[in-house]
């Protein structure tokens, strides 16, 4: 019988993962099954675009992963028993179990309310598709001179707030941050987003913390009622309650808690990547959820379980940040460079230039989800006879 894979999530991570074990393994020593909730990639780093108009190359995942090995299954995930290694989907046949000897857990994210009160009721979000297409639907109805508020200063509030105000020039759009704005950039970073925002007209309302959202207005900690026609919430995001429903060790937002291989630090026939996934990466804190970060987890835990499949060495991938590349609308971005554990440095890259290397990085990132093994030689071993008949006995690292 051949050892079962089933990677949940076709996000970046779970699509990376999935692929590169299908490049790594011998067809007949594995069953590779990718389950998603959702026909077709999502490109999750472009939903600022579709929310302000823009359409995306649809990418079904029955052509991505056609001759691959990789068995795409529409269901969505509704539990796991890590006990019985068994996972609950719902599909449109009904409910059901898929059995596995190994897992990889990718289940990504969703946004996060914080439960400021209202949010839930009157926000937008753009963390999901689904949210993505109900905020380009509202937006489409509003009229000139209405009013949008973005609420979050991090990376998914900037390119929000720059694509929506440079998609509809006639709306009155404005970010609510925290703290002051990008103020994690450095000097030149910092200047330079606030250039582009004021040509874009953008209204920043800075030590801002929200705390209440209405139909029509957002109101501040500090007493501040900001109109609000529409209310895009960006404040980071939030995993999915399944994990936290299992055995597995997680964090208290709900991570699964990992070594430096992906492996379930509780349960080593599971592996967790991605947003999912609480990695320690340099510095000693944890990785923030991003798509550049979450790749090398993925190619850490194919390679890692490919590795303990067929008694090769455990790979050891090095996950540290370069820069944070931020597209501030269609014509102008920001790179800002940072250090191994992502404090900003001096140098960045802006104007023109940024957003054309933003829009590389977004293309590459999607690329790399069709090219599992960027660029690697395919390698097929052997899953030896002695694990693959263990099932999911898989050894314990040297
Ligand atoms: C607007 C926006 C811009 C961003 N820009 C950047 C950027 O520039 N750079 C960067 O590094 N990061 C960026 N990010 C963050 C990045 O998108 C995420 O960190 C990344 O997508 C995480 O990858 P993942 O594979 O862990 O999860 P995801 O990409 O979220 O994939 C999870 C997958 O699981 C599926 N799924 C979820 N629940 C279920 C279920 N119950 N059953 C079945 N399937 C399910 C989903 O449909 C999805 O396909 C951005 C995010 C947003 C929202």
């Amino acid at each position: 019988m051949p050892h079962r894979i089933i990677v949940l999530g076709a996000g970046y991570t779970g699509a990376i993962a999935a692929g590169r074990l299908a490049k790594r393994l011998r067809r007949e020593d594995v069953a590779i099954t990718l389950v998603n909730a959702e026909p077709d990639f999502v490109e999750r780093v472009r939903m600022h675009q579709l929310a302000a108009g823009q359409d995306l190359k649809p990418r079904p995942f029955d052509e991505m992963f056609a001759g691959t090995g990789v068995e795409p299954r529409l269901a969505k995930v509704t539990g796991v028993d890590v006990d019985r290694r068994t996972v609950a989907v719902v599909d449109v046949n009904g409910a059901g179990e898929l059995p596995y000897d190994t897992l990889v857990y990718a289940l990504g994210s969703g946004w996060n309310t914080q439960g400021v009160s209202g949010t839930a009721e009157h926000a937008y979000e753009i963390a999901s598709r689904p949210g993505a297409l109900r905020l380009r639907e509202r937006l489409a109805r509003l009229d000139a001179g209405q009013t949008v508020v973005v609420v979050g200063g991090g990376l998914t509030g900037l390119e929000a707030a720059t694509e929506i105000a440079e998609a509809r020039p006639d709306l009155d759009v404005a970010l609510a941050a925290r703290g002051g704005l990008g103020d994690w950039l450095s000097p030149k970073g910092r200047g330079h987003l606030r250039k582009v925002f004021g040509k874009l007209g953008i209204t920043v309302h800075e030590h801002a913390a929200v705390t209440g959202v209405e139909a029509d207005r957002v109101a501040t900690a500090d007493g501040r009622a900001i109109p609000a026609a529409v209310t895009v919430w960006t404040t980071g995001f939030a995993v999915h309650p399944i994990a936290k429903a299992t055995a597995l060790e997680v964090t208290g937002t709900g991570q699964i808690v990992v070594d430096g291989t992906m492996r379930s630090v509780s349960h080593p026939d599971v592996y967790a990547v991605g947003d999912a996934a609480m990695v320690m990466g340099p510095g000693d804190k944890p990785l923030r959820m991003s798509c550049a970060s979450g790749t090398p987890t993925a190619w850490q835990a194919a390679d890692a379980i490919a590795a303990h499949l067929t008694g090769g060495k455990l790979p050891n991938t090095s996950i540290r940040y370069f820069n944070q590349c931020i597209s501030l609308g269609r014509k102008e971005g920001l790179i800002q460079y940072v250090t191994a554990d992502d404090r900003a440095v001096q140098a960045v890259l802006t104007g023109r230039l940024a957003a054309v290397y933003k829009e590389l990085i977004c293309k590459g990132a999607a690329w790399g989800v069709a090219n599992p093994t960027l660029g690697l030689p395919t390698r097929r071993r052997r899953v030896t006879r002695e694990w693959a008949a263990a099932g999911s006995a898989v050894k314990s690292p040297a």
